[in-house]
């Protein structure tokens, strides 16, 4: 084994993070013998979102499990494993996870919601925006949001198909600062240690090499779609968004305190925080569509950290939809700020100097207040 693979390096602290993603494998939810949901588990499971929450964290849980949960209900022999049964399956097994969820953590006084995304959810910007907004929203009234794909609507060309990369996905979108892969295997060895003895667990990846990579294999358990491979693709979603990434064993009860308290794990290593890893997304690498031109007013309330309104636009040039980059310059031409639009060129020319009150109105449906948010702007030179 070679020192980068070993990549020595301090284990990042749970209790640091603000925002945790846990993703939850379906063979930890679900009994791979009955297909009967794992109550006590769950309960385990719920006790630490409930610790978690105590200390000031915020959670969001990336389920999976409505598939296997609805094939029992629906009464699929093996047989019936067409996209249409898994989609059916799905419909009827969503409902039946999502109660048990609002069961077990309303029991501890904690409130759920169900977000069921697709793949363009998260990789169309414009969806994205809705998306991460409403999840903004859910998690300032103190909500835990509960995630799985549509199945329901998802055909292969359009789904990602494991929960590992929605897991990812999501850790994205709303600047997560730890995304936790709960599977039934300890964490990345540098060796399949089904068949090796001696294969050690990596604990820390300060880096994704490609060696590191291709440690993951190919394997697959009954229920779950992801293997190493998906995960080790959602760390590296995750952690060029900034997020550090873990992978521990579910099969325990409590298993986010086991690794807390040193259990085994191997922590994916994020260099930035989400924040800066957003600002260098949207200042560096998008192409611009078209440009706001403020006033003094506007630049000052940017300077100061603050949204752009719609008031503080003098004019609108190019053509551009929601969630589009572009940018934002002063009345000599000199680019401000870059930010992703949350008006398309059209709707934004029709709201330009007016007051957020009058949208509705102007527009005919009821928008959002900014016209870039303080979160999706970046300021050129600060
Ligand atoms: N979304 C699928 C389900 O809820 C699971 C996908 C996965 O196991 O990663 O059944």
């Amino acid at each position: 084994m070679t020192a980068d693979i070993q990549a020595a390096g301090t284990r990042p602290a749970l209790a640091d993070a603000a925002r945790i993603v846990v993703k939850i494998g379906s063979s930890l939810l679900v009994d791979n013998d009955s297909g009967r949901l794992n109550h006590t588990w769950l309960e385990s499971l719920a006790d630490e979102v409930v610790r978690l929450r105590a200390r000031g964290q915020q959670v969001l849980l990336v389920s999976s499990g409505a598939i296997a949960l609805g094939r029992r209900y629906l009464g699929l022999g093996p047989d019936q494993r067409k996209l249409e049964d898994h989609q059916a399956a799905a419909a009827a097994g969503q409902v039946l996870l999502a109660h048990a969820y609002q069961e077990l953590l309303g029991k501890r006084d904690i409130r759920i919601a169900q977000i069921l995304l697709t793949l363009d959810d998260t990789e169309n910007r414009r969806r994205y925006l809705n998306a991460r907004s409403t999840l903004e929203t859910l998690l300032r009234l103190g909500v835990v949001p509960v995630i799985n794909e549509n199945d329901t609507v998802a055909t292969n060309e359009i789904r990602y198909g494991d929960n590992d990369r929605l897991g990812a996905r999501v850790a994205e979108m709303v600047s997560a600062d730890c995304l936790t892969l709960l599977s039934d295997v300890d964490g990345l060895f540098d060796a399949d240690p089904a068949h090796n003895p001696s294969a050690r667990l990596i604990e820390v990846v300060n880096e994704i090499t490609p060696q590191i990579a291709a440690l993951a294999g190919a394997s697959s358990t009954a229920y779950g779609s992801g293997g190493m491979i998906t995960k080790i693709t959602a760390a590296r979603i995750a952690v060029a968004a900034g997020c550090a990434t873990l992978i521990a064993n579910g099969r325990h009860l409590q298993p986010i305190k086991a690794v807390e308290d040193g259990g085994p794990a191997t922590w994916f290593v994020a260099h930035e925080s989400p924040r800066a890893a957003r600002k260098r997304w949207i200042g560096g690498s998008l192409q611009t569509r078209g440009q706001l031109v403020i006033d003094a007013g506007a630049e000052r309330a940017l300077a100061n950290g603050g949204s752009l309104l719609p008031v503080g636009v003098l004019s609108v040039d190019g053509k551009f939809k929601r969630g589009d980059a572009i940018a934002v310059t002063d009345g000599g031409g000199r680019e401000i700020a870059r930010g992703l639009a949350a008006y398309s060129s059209r709707d934004a020319r029709k709201i330009c100097g007016r007051r957020s009150e009058e949208i509705g109105q102007l527009l005919g449906y009821a928008g959002r207040d900014e016209i870039i948010h303080r979160d999706d702007l970046v300021l050129m030179n600060g």
